[in-house]
């Protein structure tokens, strides 16, 4: 679930007037700004915020022909899957156009007309966290529309009204990679090789012997010795790795057996 940004959280005006409430609606219509979105802000999270006050100021002086009592979207969604909280759940928009706003929520996409023009998966999970969002806060149904369904406008524009046309699927999640346990442990140990010392080395020490090499007897365990460095090296060979002598994230697995 996308980040909820509070009206507070992005410096937003309160409203003019009090907003009239709606209860529940048939669903969302997706809108984008219309203007030009500057490709810097999928690197840059203020901008998307100075352009939701920017939206909002607009709004409300009626760069929208009247003057809106609040921006006129309820959510708006952002390249960084973060959702603004606009009007809000439970609050009729003023986006959609006349007649209109009654039965779907707006959530505005900061998409434009030109610069930024195609959606990311993340903007996309964000507009779709922002629906999920006004499902289960405002009683949205499960229709997902574009501005431009049942209005005449350009609006969501084409590469996001495609998206709204294709069902709004929900991108894939990428998921990065989670090192495993084993990965996890053998970060925690050094690389070592021969001339160091210490508890480490004792465990590289013990380690060779409980792999039946023979070469240990007599040998200080507390001291990487040549001797050790013959014995990894053995290892390594064996297990098709570089053969170096040194015990690092490729040796201590095979020592460890856990590779
Ligand atoms: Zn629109
Ligand atoms: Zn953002």
């Amino acid at each position: 679930m996308a980040q909820v940004i509070s009206r507070a959280g992005w410096g937003a005006k309160p409203p003019s007037r009090r907003l009239d409430r709606v209860t529940q609606t048939r669903g969302v219509k997706v809108h984008y700004t219309g203007g030009h979105v500057p490709p810097s802000i999928v690197d840059d999270h203020r901008r998307c915020i100075e352009l939701v006050l920017s939206i909002q100021r607009m709004h409300m002086a009626g760069g929208r022909e009247q003057p809106y009592s609040d921006i006129g979207y309820n959510m708006v969604a952002c390249p960084h899957r973060r959702i603004f909280i606009g009007r809000g759940p439970g609050v009729i928009p003023a986006a959609n156009g006349p007649g209109l706003n009654t039965s779907h929520y707006a959530v505005l996409a900061l998409v434009g007309s030109s610069g930024f023009t195609q959606p990311t998966d993340e903007l996309l999970h964000a507009v779709l966290d922002a629906v999920a969002y006004l499902r289960q806060h405002g009683g949205a149904g499960t229709e997902i529309k574009g501005h431009r369904d049942g209005y005449a406008t350009d609006c969501p524009g084409g590469p996001l009204y495609a998206w709204v046309k294709a069902g709004a699927p929900r991108p894939a999640e990428t998921k990065k990679p989670t090192p495993t346990e084993t990965e996890a442990l053998v970060k925690q140990l050094p690389t070592l090789e021969k001339g160091d010392h210490g508890w480490d080395v004792k465990t590289v020490h013990h380690l060779l012997i409980a792999r039946d090499y023979g070469g240990l007897d007599g040998v200080d365990d507390t001291t990487f010795t040549a001797a050790h460095e013959a014995g990894v090296k053995g290892l390594q060979a064996a297990a098709g790795l570089t053969v170096d002598g040194i015990v690092g994230p490729r040796t201590w697995p095979v020592l460890l057996r856990i590779a």
